[in-house]
């Protein structure tokens, strides 16, 4: 079985009541038309589950604050601003006390500097192993919405910060980038938006076949980790691996038409954030290519990190 492809029959299989759901299955959030003139609704969910999203051992105030980062990245894939959110525990039996403090603490903690409130939850014993799952309900203009379907040909393609090696410490420490994607909504310079979460390949398959279109990448202007060289020891094509197909970088992947650049600077100054031009959308097939050592035009697997 395969996630993407399970996603896919859920997907085909979900019958849709309210004409108020303008984006259901298939985004990094649904968006629902809100009551407030203008404005729409995101809705994400996302777990973290021992052995999958954090190891045990993992200090619990680091693991409740990547739950919540998480789907906070999830708005910020949208151009949205987050505003509220439910937790879901399962608590493994022997669980202290203690950790579970440290869990919400840390959830709490990453709560307040984006002004997201806690409004709710459930606790569930867990057989085996710690998980949560976490909603995050956020916001938008409906006109600065950004999905992952808007890409087209002779957009340029992005990507905030560094890429790769995140298990070293990225994915437990991350800042999801809210103010950096209302930013970019709000100045209407992205087509298409996605958070890397299932690595640049992945992800960027997700924007070509929600787009329908292909992608050429430079392979020389992937902006690469210092953990990414760090876990290759100097091995810098081990590295440039990492960068496209590691998961968890929770960092912006974007495709913009705008020929003029200007902005770019504007954003590195403005955010102190890394932002590289990594290619450009090509019409076609969702197939990603680059050119390889010859210069001879290939295609790259887009398989990112699946679950099965
Ligand atoms: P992300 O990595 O951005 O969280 P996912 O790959 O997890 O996105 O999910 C892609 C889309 O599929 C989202 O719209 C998500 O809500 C939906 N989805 C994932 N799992 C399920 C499920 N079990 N049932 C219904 N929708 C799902
Ligand atoms: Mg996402």
């Amino acid at each position: 079985m395969n996630e993407f492809g399970l996603i896919q029959k859920i997907r085909k299989a979900a019958f849709l009541n309210h004409s108020e759901v303008l984006t259901g299955i298939g985004d990094d959030c649904a968006v629902v038309k809100s009551p407030r003139m203008n404005h729409v609704l995101l809705l994400t969910v996302d777990q973290v589950v021992e052995g999958v999203h954090f190891l045990a051992g993992t200090h619990f105030s680091k693991v409740g604050r990547k739950a919540l980062a998480r789907s906070i990245s999830d708005i910020a894939a949208m151009g949205g601003i987050p505003k509220y959110a439910l937790l879901s525990l399962g608590l493994p039996k022997g669980i202290s006390p203690k950790s579970v403090d440290q869990f919400y603490l840390g959830f709490l903690e990453l709560a307040h500097p984006y002004s997201v409130d806690l409004i709710g939850g459930d606790i569930s014993k867990s057989l085996k192993g710690f998980f949560a799952s976490v909603t995050v309900i956020g916001e938008a203009p409906q006109k600065e919405v950004i999905l992952r379907k808007g890409a087209r040909e002779g957009d340029f393609l992005f990507v905030t910060g560094r890429l790769g090696g995140s298990l070293l410490n990225h994915h437990l420490t991350f800042r999801p980038r809210i103010n950096e994607a209302r930013w970019l909504a709000h100045a209407h310079i992205p087509s298409a938006m996605i958070d890397i979460s299932d690595g640049l390949m992945g992800d960027l398959g997700h924007i070509l076949d929600e787009s329908k279109v292909g992608a050429y990448l430079y392979l020389n202007q992937i902006p690469i980790s210092k953990s990414a060289l760090q876990i290759s020891k100097g091995d810098s094509h081990k590295a440039l691996k990492k960068a496209l197909w590691d998961g968890e970088d929770y960092e912006l992947l974007f495709a913009s038409p705008l020929k003029d650049k200007k902005w770019v600077e504007k954003f590195k100054t403005k955010f102190k954030v890394d932002l590289s031009c990594i290619g450009e959308i090509v019409r076609g097939a969702p197939k990603i290519c680059v050119k390889d050592e010859k210069g001879k035009t290939k295609e790259l697997s887009k398989k990112g990190f699946s679950h099965f």
